[in-house]
């Protein structure tokens, strides 16, 4: 697909030419601009007053060494970045994902992406993103805890519960969070809601944890409901096995799916009988085991290395929850092959975009990233607001609050999709409708 705007075409290539190297994020862009071209057609202010070129370039880039001690010794240096994109609308907001394959150009369309969905949620968050190279599989608590203290000795100089709010993303978890948290009030001394997604026992939010992916299938409710469909009797194949996946399960399944397959980075199981998520659970949350495990203690269930084959199994609803580009063309004619009538996205830019044309000429009722899997971050918004107010709510209430945001999200992106003749194409329905507020604070701040 072309974008259809002679400008923001010339407005790509620049962004290609400035860094030629970061296909993550060129990718991500392109796909935001296909999008935003009606919108610019329409309003040629956006272009005159300088708001689509300052979209596509981060605020402020932060880079920056940690070195860090193993349990033998020796000494690692890492590279640690946050990436601020956006903060028109609030404090920049995002994750921070500890993976070998992190790089600036990860990090960037992260944080572009952020700066769409955060708007999506309604609430008042700018775009930001972070990260490093590191990688915590295999290493001991300690060696963890070493090279979290060392990260956030870097980073809290940048970050403040009015400034920026980093959180977890993959590779970062609740033990992740703890050790940077420790060291930001060390450091500080203060104890401020300056990172989302803490342990209970100080200052986390009930439901954050479960908050992507029940989000995720409250949206992907939405959508289906409105299409004479739901998670009732369906099939459903979830790729990934952390956060997002296991969450995503429990929620698929209690709206009355059966989920019948999960993955690592590894390969993926097969389990016809349902997946037993206690296990998954166990063997993920407490024991930080790999997936095949699961075969040794269920019967019956089978297990198969790599991962991309998992899209070959015959399923109605499809939930890519792993990392981006994992749900490749081949995958999704090997969906759509097969049935499969939705597809909604709990990893960020999980489809590449040949998947998402297919998904969407085929007719596969399809829920992107940027608003499938906002709920994270909006209940991380939720737990900025009861930091601020010095109070908790239960978990009844937080998960009501993340229902009725989900479904305006829903609302809000069909009928941008509407309003701008793209009816159905949430893609383009939550690019435009996450652009619009971002775009007019941008506007009445003039250019600074
Ligand atoms: P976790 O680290 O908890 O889990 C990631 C899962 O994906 C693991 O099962 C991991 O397997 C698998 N995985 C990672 N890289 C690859 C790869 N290259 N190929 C195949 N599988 C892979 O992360 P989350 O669940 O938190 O995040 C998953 C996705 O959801 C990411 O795209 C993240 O950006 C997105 N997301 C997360 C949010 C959150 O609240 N946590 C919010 C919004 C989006 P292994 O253990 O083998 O590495």
């Amino acid at each position: 697909m072309s974008i259809q705007n002679e400008y923001l075409n010339g407005l790509m290539e620049r962004v290609i030419q400035r860094d030629p190297g970061e296909l993550e994020f060129h990718q991500a862009v392109r796909e935001v601009l296909i999008s935003l071209a009606p919108v610019a057609n329409a309003r040629p202010e956006l272009i005159k007053e300088g708001v689509m070129d300052c979209l596509v370039e981060p605020e402020r880039t932060i880079k920056f060494r940690v070195p860090w001690e193993d349990d033998k010794g020796e000494i690692h240096v890492n590279r640690g970045y946050r990436v601020q994109f956006n903060s028109a609308i609030g404090p920049y907001k995002g994750g921070l994902r500890f993976h070998p394959s992190v790089n600036e150009s990860i990090i960037k369309f992260l944080g572009f992406e952020q700066t769409f969905k955060n708007s999506l949620t309604g609430l008042p968050i700018g775009g930001g993103k972070g990260g490093s190279d590191f990688d915590p599989h295999g290493k001991s608590d300690a060696e963890v805890m070493r090279f979290c203290q060392s990260f956030m000795n870097e980073l809290f100089k940048y970050i403040g519960p009015d400034t920026d709010v980093p959180a977890g993303d993959i590779g970062v978890g609740a033990r992740e969070i703890g050790y940077l948290f420790g060291q930001y009030k060390r450091l500080r001394n203060e104890f401020t809601g300056v990172l989302t997604g803490k342990g209970l026992t100080y200052g986390g939010s009930l439901a954050r944890k479960e908050a992507t992916g029940y989000g995720l299938c409250y949206f992907a409710d939405n959508m289906l409901k409105a299409a004479g469909k739901s998670f009732e009797g369906a099939t459903v194949v979830i790729s990934g096995s952390g956060n997002v996946a296991i969450y995503a399960c429990e929620k698929a399944t209690q709206l009355g799916g059966k989920v019948v397959a999960m993955s690592d980075s590894n390969g993926y199981i097969y389990d016809k009988d349902g997946i037993d998520l206690d296990l998954v659970k166990q063997l993920k949350e407490v024991e930080r085991a790999r997936i095949k495990v699961y075969v040794d203690r269920k019967p019956g269930a089978e297990y198969h290395e790599g991962c991309v084959s998992i899209w070959n199994i015959p399923c109605d609803i499809a939930l890519p929850c792993a990392t981006q580009n994992e749900l490749p063309l081949e995958g999704a004619k090997a969906l759509i092959k097969n049935g499969c009538f939705a597809v909604a996205e709990g990893a960020n830019m999980p489809s590449t975009p040949d998947a998402m044309d297919a998904f969407q000429e085929a007719g596969v009722l399809f829920a992107p990233a940027k608003a499938s899997n906002a709920g994270g971050v909006a209940v991380s918004a939720l737990e900025m607001s009861q930091n601020s107010m010095r109070f908790s709510w239960t978990f009844e209430e937080v998960d009501e609050r993340l229902k009725t945001i989900m479904s305006d999200l829903y609302r809000n992106a069909s009928q941008a999709a509407e309003q701008y003749g793209m009816a159905g194409n949430l893609v383009a329905g939550a690019n435009i409708a996450g652009f619009l507020k971002v775009a007019d604070s941008m506007l009445a701040y003039g250019l600074v």
